[in-house]
């Protein structure tokens, strides 16, 4: 009904849908940082020029509509914005700043005009918002379901980009923000979408469909070279906390009650009879930075993310070994990831 076929774009042309995602794009981007992109969209390949002395650092992520989104609970922008929220946490999680990104969109025959405009829309929001504009890509046709393909470029100074690997026993585990909000938004969902939702329920969905990742935090944290190790948490705590663990050749002991859990998830989580850790936990796409620092570092903290308007909650401690939560005055269990892979089996619209 109403609304422009894909089809259309056959007449629109590859060269007049182009000038039309460039222009849409345009409107909403910021200008490209001081001549770090000579060329963007209009020739056969973007020219980058990374500052000197800086490194590249690269990342690339894909979304499959009935996988990881569904049209029907997150709108066109919502999910253009999400597509490149997850690229910058990753950017973010290295100590890098965003430079450039490359967004391919493959659309089934009776995809509305509508809808694509809309995701370059959220899409340039997003690359506004995070100073990473796009410069580059493909739209082409799919049979059956909208996939998107993002790639993000960014920068670090050499030598200055947080890995995985570095966390020592006795460091302070910390994550920034609260999690758990997206588990309780993809919940709610899964519940079934609610004509007017209360402020609450407003603010867990807001975060699942568009996270807003610290990705200046994390650069902020690498530059002051206090921390051992980095990742952004996008499976949930419980499963990614494992790649951290595994890279360091370390173990992590969390302590239940620092978990930090905003009103609204615990006001959701009440009401759904789901224990609000399970979303801090398990629930995945939090979207928020993991970090490792020495405990004598840990004051310097405050001073770094709070101009940033982050803050950052200390879980645990890094160990010699074992993955454990603890309960206050409760002896360690394992901790075992259920992670995004769980919510995946019963993924929006699997059958
Ligand atoms: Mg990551």
């Amino acid at each position: 009904m109403g609304g422009d076929l894909l089809t259309d774009l056959t007449e629109l042309g590859e060269f007049g849908l182009i000038a039309r995602v460039s222009r849409g794009l345009a409107r909403r981007q910021v200008a490209p940082a001081a001549g770090a992109i000579r060329t963007a969209i209009g020739d056969d390949a973007a020219l980058l020029a990374p500052p000197p002395g800086y490194e590249v650092v690269a990342t690339a992520d894909a979304l499959v509509e009935t996988v990881h989104f569904r049209r029907d609970w997150s709108s066109a922008a919502d999910i253009g914005w999400k597509a490149l929220a997850a690229n910058v946490s990753d950017l973010g999680a290295m100590g890098a700043e965003p430079l450039a990104a490359l967004v391919t969109v493959a659309l089934p025959p009776h995809t509305e005009l509508k809808w694509l405009d809309a995701f370059y829309v959220g899409l340039g929001e997003c690359a506004a918002a995070y100073g990473c504009p796009v410069v580059g890509g493909d739209t082409v046709r799919a049979p059956f379901h909208v996939a998107l393909s993002v790639t993000a470029l960014g920068t670090v100074p050499e030598g200055q980009a947080v890995h995985r690997r570095g966390a020592r026993v006795g460091d302070c585990v910390c994550v920034t923000g609260v999690l758990g909000d997206s588990g309780g938004g993809l919940a709610l969902l899964e519940k079934g979408v609610v004509r007017r939702p209360p402020g609450h329920h407003r603010a867990v969905l807001g975060w699942h469909r568009r996270p807003q990742p610290p990705v200046a935090a994390g650069a902020a944290l690498a530059r002051a070279g206090v921390v051992t190790a980095m990742m952004d948490l996008s499976d949930g705590l419980a499963s990614d906390v494992q790649h951290l663990c595994r890279e360091s050749r370390v173990g992590i002991r969390v302590q239940a009650e620092r978990l930090p859990i905003s009103d609204a998830a615990r006001r959701t989580a009440g009401e759904l009879g789901v224990e609000p850790t399970h979303w801090a936990l398990h629930g995945g796409e939090d979207y928020q930075m993991l970090f490792t620092v020495p405990a004598a570092r840990m004051s310097e903290i405050p001073a770094l993310l709070g101009p940033l308007g982050v803050v950052a909650t200390r879980i645990g401690t890094v160990t010699a070994r074992g993955i454990e939560i603890a309960d206050v005055g409760g002896a360690p269990r394992p901790l075992h990831p259920l992670g995004f892979a769980h919510f995946r089996e019963n993924a929006p619209g699997s059958r």
